[in-house]
């Protein structure tokens, strides 16, 4: 009988879901009854039934047919004693204390502020979510953050939530994507229950919208929330919203919206520099180190790739990981070499076009030296430091290989290549000079 294993069942889904998704979503859930192999469970809303049955119902039919094999379906029915239940409002993940059933969206362990690199693009983000994470009168209504993907704005946006939730336990917040916005007001006006919707809505204290660029074009969405959006304003509740470009440039969105949305304080997050993904990636490998304590990790693989993965945080990210995984597996320190290896698609498709010509027509200029020596034979250490530092910033800086850079030194042996660039790779880090060196002209190289 399912009734008995349910609990038993519910424990190994917990297991895949994870403590959070589980309180959230698979514990409300109440075992009803199989008929005709469709196994049914009751739920206080349709909300959460049709949030179940898209991210959770695989999950939850294969565990109940291992039990059982007859079931072939599972469904959801709204009751009206679940309804009355009370809701588990303890639970310092689920920031939603109200009688309502108003979920937020599940917030991500990850996105706090303490993992948050703060660094020149993102400073003023950052400032001004700290602000609002303050939890005090809304200063600046809305807060509009809007900058490219993957440069951190659910990151932050989680983070004022996170913030709120364990400091202000009284506080209703709401953190949700425009997309579940538009999905709950379909769902109530398909459920003829527009007028809990608006009134579930008006009573958050803190509302956060992610993406609101999503319900561009979508007309009735739009209405509903520039209503929503009003009334939440004259009450003076703070709303944060993020979009991926300021809210003048959003296409298909009424005028009156974009200029409502413009008349708090609207905060870009810049892309990312060389500093901050640096920052971003001594911050990760700390975190990686920890699960795998016997993997080193080559002094410069980290400035390397900040060099050369000139994009967001989430490829960055995907970098590290994939990296830590590749080397884990082949039980190697993690080198430059490897890296190359690993990650040679991915840096293939950030190569600069910085070509090896330019490289070493700038390290002549600023060593002073002239082109001809730069690939000449020469061997006294006025023209073989510079020779090196050329080398070694066409490795970085290319994905030409070591013969070919050989090739274009006038001829040279790839282990003379290999050898300069360990050479240089090495005084990096103890010749403040040459750090300095590379650094601009890496710059100028770039720019
Ligand atoms: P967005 O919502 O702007 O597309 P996210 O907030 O989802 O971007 O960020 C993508 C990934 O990059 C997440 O894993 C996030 O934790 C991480 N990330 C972004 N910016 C930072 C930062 N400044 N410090 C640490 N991690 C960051
Ligand atoms: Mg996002």
């Amino acid at each position: 009988m399912i009734s008995e294993q349910w609990g038993e069942l519910k424990q190994r889904i917990c297991q895949t879901v994870g403590p959070n998704n589980f309180r959230n979503w698979i514990e409300p859930l109440e075992f009803a009854d199989v008929v005709d192999g469709v196994a049914t469970f009751a739920v206080p809303t349709t909300f959460l039934g049709n949030y179940v049955s898209q991210h959770y119902g695989e999950l939850i039919l294969y565990q109940i047919a291992r039990a059982d094999p007859r079931v072939r379906k599972i469904d959801f029915r709204v009751t009206a004693s679940s309804r009355s239940r009370p809701r588990q409002a303890s639970a310092a993940h689920d920031p939603v204390r109200s009688d309502n059933p108003l979920h937020s969206a599940p917030l991500d362990e990850r996105f706090r502020f303490d993992s948050f690199v703060v660094g020149k693009p993102n400073h003023l983000g950052h400032a001004a979510a700290r602000r609002v994470a303050e939890g005090g009168a809304a200063t600046f209504n809305p807060l509009f953050l809007y900058g490219g993907v993957g440069l951190g704005k659910t990151h932050l946006m989680q983070a004022i939530a996170w913030e709120l939730v364990e400091k202000r336990p009284g506080m209703n917040i709401l953190y949700l994507s425009a997309e579940q916005f538009m999905y709950r007001f379909v769902q109530a006006l398909r459920d003829r229950k527009i007028m809990d919707f608006k009134q579930m809505f008006r009573s958050v204290d803190v509302l956060m919208v992610d993406d609101v660029q999503f319900i561009a074009g979508k007309d009735s969405t739009q209405e509903e929330f520039f209503h929503t959006f009003n009334a939440l304003v004259d009450q003076n509740k703070q709303i944060v919203i993020s979009a991926e470009c300021a809210p003048g440039d959003i296409a298909r969105l009424e005028d009156r919206i974009k200029s409502r949305l413009q008349c708090g304080l609207v905060v870009d997050l810049h892309p990312t520099d060389y500093e901050l993904r640096l920052g971003i990636l001594q911050t990760r490998v700390e975190h990686h180190s920890l699960q795998h304590p016997d993997l080193a990790i080559e002094p410069g693989v980290l400035e390397f790739l900040a060099h050369r993965i000139n994009t967001n945080v989430r490829v960055l990210e995907g970098a590290l990981t994939r990296l830590f995984a590749f080397a884990s597996l082949v039980g190697k320190p993690i080198t430059q070499d490897l890296t190359q290896d690993c990650l040679a698609d991915m840096l293939r498709s950030f190569e600069r076009k910085v070509s090896i010509e330019e490289i070493k027509r700038k390290v002549a200029d600023h060593y002073n030296i002239r082109l001809s020596d730069m690939v000449g034979p020469k061997r006294t250490r006025c023209y073989a430091r510079p020779r090196q530092v050329a080398m070694y910033l066409c490795k970085q800086l290319t994905s030409r290989s070591l013969p070919e850079i050989g090739r274009s030194f006038g001829g040279r042996d790839h282990t003379t290549v290999m050898h300069g660039v360990r050479r240089i790779g090495e005084l990096r880090s103890k010749d403040a000079e040459i750090a300095d060196d590379l650094e601009l002209l890496r710059r100028a190289l770039e720019g």
